[in-house]
């Protein structure tokens, strides 16, 4: 079925720090529309995955497709101009720059369908990104006026304004209090129910279970399950690992 069509397929990715296996043969399969997300405890390999998929670290083994297109040995640059959007862990905002002109960096991503150096358009587009995460009325304040949990929807702005076939998004509720949490939580929803193609890298259990459809669960670099989100928090290898922790 079409809503069933794989977004990024990762098979068999392997990285190793010299003996260390710090992620061994990992496979798993985002499809198109949904929230899929990557957990496991500390110490799992979910950084280290996040740093290959996004091309910061090459691979020791294994390949890895967008859209169907290999994209193992790409750039972080040409990676984005196939589509992987993302945001940081520790927020990487313009601080003297406002939240629209951020924005519109977001929406220069090549291959996002907007003429090169169409200000209008981009400005739009960056309006409406800014818009669907509740902060359009405050666009051209600077970063540096806006709270931590806000700076954080600017940053997810800046993804979607670049219409990314996947969102990466690393630790999204990383640092915000418990009330900006269920705002998250909301607009993660919101960006499910829009139609978009999300993996999240989370240890937040609360989060992930609250938004995802499918999880894949790493331990000790390997996958130890993976699939619908109610079975696989079922599953007794998963709870171990989280108990143990
Ligand atoms: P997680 O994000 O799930 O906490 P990481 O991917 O950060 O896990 O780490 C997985 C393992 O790889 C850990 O044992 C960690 O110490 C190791 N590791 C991560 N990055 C490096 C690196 N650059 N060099 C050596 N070992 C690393």
């Amino acid at each position: 079925a079409a809503t069933a069509a794989p977004v990024l397929e990762v098979e068999g990715l392997s990285k190793h720090f010299g003996g260390l296996k710090a992620v061994d043969e990992v496979s798993f399969t985002v499809t198109r529309g949904g929230i899929h997300a990557l957990i496991g405890p500390n110490g799992s390999g979910k950084t280290t995955t996040l740093n290959v998929l996004s091309g910061l670290y090459t691979p020791t083994g294994g390949r890895l497709r967008l859209n169907g297109r290999d994209i193992t040995r790409f750039a972080p640059h040409q990676r984005a101009g196939s589509g992987l959007g993302r945001t940081f862990q520790n927020i990487r905002l313009f601080r003297s720059m406002s939240a629209l002109e951020n924005v519109v960096i977001g929406a220069e991503r090549p291959g996002n369908g907007i003429v090169a150096h169409d200000r209008a358009s981009l400005e739009a587009r960056a309006r409406a990104a800014l818009a669907f995460v509740g902060l359009e009325a405050r666009a051209d304040e600077p970063i540096s006026s806006f709270s931590y949990g806000h700076q954080r929807l600017v940053e997810i702005a800046r993804a979607l304004a670049g219409n990314p076939v996947l969102l990466l998004l690393d630790e999204p509720a990383a640092g915000l209090n418990s009330s900006e949490k269920v705002a998250l939580t909301a607009l993660l929803r919101r960006m499910a129910a829009k139609g978009l193609t999300i993996l999240i890298i989370d240890h937040d259990m609360t989060l992930v279970s609250d938004v995802a459809s499918h999880i894949t669960v790493l331990n000790f670099g390997r996958r130890i399950a993976d699939g619908v989100t109610a079975t696989v928090l079922r599953e007794p290898a998963v709870i171990e690992a989280y108990l143990g922790q």
